[in-house]
């Protein structure tokens, strides 16, 4: 109960964006110098060195500061800015309002300089090297500025030689603090640009591993573990039956022998485009080896998926394969199967390498469907030539 009041209170209070959150954590919890701030000044207030009238403004000035910038943040203003953690002008601000601290503070001012160094800081963790030394710059100008000023309106709190040590210690402090925020912001930069190298590194792996280089299609290794999901599924739902059909391109050796290989690599690639398009989205074509694929044909009765093998053939018939060689054309042969329940998968793979086979032998350009019966029935192609298997082949099939 008290739990989830607290996840409740911190979602209102940060959202529940989890980088959003992070800066608005962050940005709060800079806002600790600026209580510090207020607390010296009451102090000061307190100990007669400061107007109570004065503690009142600068303490004014320090909640709308905070209150500014935790509205930009939750709006989500931030985002439209290239740093969302907006962390220089946070600085740029806070900078300012402890200078004026500085000049406000009477005897106690020094104390003030403390703050300035863990406002620069919080910087330290996510500003580039240029922002760090516009904040130097900035800091060291504006106190510059501000202890000239005072000297000249306050001297007798703000004396030349305690000024000059005051100044003097910011112009060494604040440009350290500047070059180690420059350091780590580089340090950060090297390490991200490794991080992103592994990533793309890690995706380049899986890639290979899983995709055929030449086609882009799944490769044996994926497919085998895709089939062994669609299996696992099946026998655990008993829905989402399957069929496999393994395709093997005709007389392909002679296509490398007359045009080259460079052509019957573009062949390859050509036929598994056109195939994978003919195919419906649901279905799985992969790279089986040569100029073998295996194809899944999700949810469906092999005479249905039959129809979209001879799709395929239509599309093959239809599409220039190579550029500017539109005689060279690819048919296939095909052995297809319906997956029967618990059976291994190699049993079903051989059981479609075996109607492909007498594909091949009825002809070629056609499908042979085969259950697990052991009874194999030819289709004709309905695309190309030779179109249909003799009544001899077809006899030789039932046999
Ligand atoms: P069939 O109709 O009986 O299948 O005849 P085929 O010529 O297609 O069959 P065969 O198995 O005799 O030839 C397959 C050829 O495929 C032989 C091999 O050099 C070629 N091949 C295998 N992989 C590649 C490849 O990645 N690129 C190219 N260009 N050729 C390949
Ligand atoms: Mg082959
Ligand atoms: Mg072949």
């Amino acid at each position: 109960m008290q739990a989830s009041f607290i996840r409740t209170a911190g979602n209102v209070l940060l959202g529940t964006e989890r980088k959003q959150r992070l800066r608005i954590w962050r940005s709060l919890m800079a806002a600790n110098v600026f209580v510090a701030c207020v607390a010296l000044q009451i102090y000061a207030a307190w100990a007669g060195f400061m107007e109570p009238e004065e503690v009142w403004h600068v303490s004014t000035a320090i909640v709308i500061n905070i209150v500014v910038w935790y509205a930009v943040m939750r709006s989500g203003l931030n985002l439209r800015f290239e740093d969302p953690a907006m962390t220089l002008p946070q600085i740029i601000s806070a900078i300012t309002i402890i200078v004026g601290g500085y000049a406000v503070t009477g005897p106690v001012h020094g104390s003030t300089m403390m703050l300035l160094t863990l406002v620069l800081v919080f910087g330290i963790f996510n500003m580039r090297p240029k922002g760090s030394r516009i904040a130097a710059g900035y800091t060291v100008v504006l106190m510059g500025l501000t202890i000239l000023y005072k000297m000249d309106t306050d001297p007798v709190n703000y004396p030349l030689k305690l000024e000059f040590a005051h100044f003097a210690l910011t112009a060494a402090i604040v440009p350290t603090i500047s070059s180690l925020a420059a350091q780590l912001s580089s340090l950060r930069s090297r390490l991200q640009a490794q991080k992103d190298e592994l990533a793309n590194a890690l995706v380049r792996i899986q890639i290979l591993a899983t995709r055929d280089d030449l086609t882009g299609l799944l490769n044996r290794r994926h497919m085998i573990e895709v089939l062994g999901q669609h299996r696992k599924r099946l026998d655990r739902t008993g829905h989402h039956r399957f069929c496999l059909a393994l395709l093997d391109i005709d007389h392909f050796k002679r296509i490398n022998d007359t045009h080259g290989h460079g052509v019957g690599d573009e062949v390859l690639r050509g036929f598994a485009a056109a195939v994978q398009r003919a195919l419906r989205d649901t279905d799985v074509l992969a790279r089986w080896g040569g100029e073998e694929f295996l194809v899944l044909l999700n949810d469906t009765s092999p005479e249905l998926a039959n129809m979209g093998l001879e799709r395929a053939r239509t599309l093959l018939n239809e599409t220039c394969l190579v550029m500017g060689l539109p005689e060279v054309k690819a048919t296939f042969s095909a052995g297809l199967t319906p997956y029967d329940d618990n059976e291994p998968l190699d049993v079903c793979i051989d059981r479609a390498d075996r109607a492909l086979y007498l594909a091949k032998a009825s002809g070629r350009n056609c499908t042979v469907i085969r259950a697990d019966t052991g009874q194999a029935q030819a289709q004709p192609s309905t695309v190309g030539a030779p179109a249909a298997p003799s009544t001899a082949q077809h006899a030789a099939l039932h046999a």
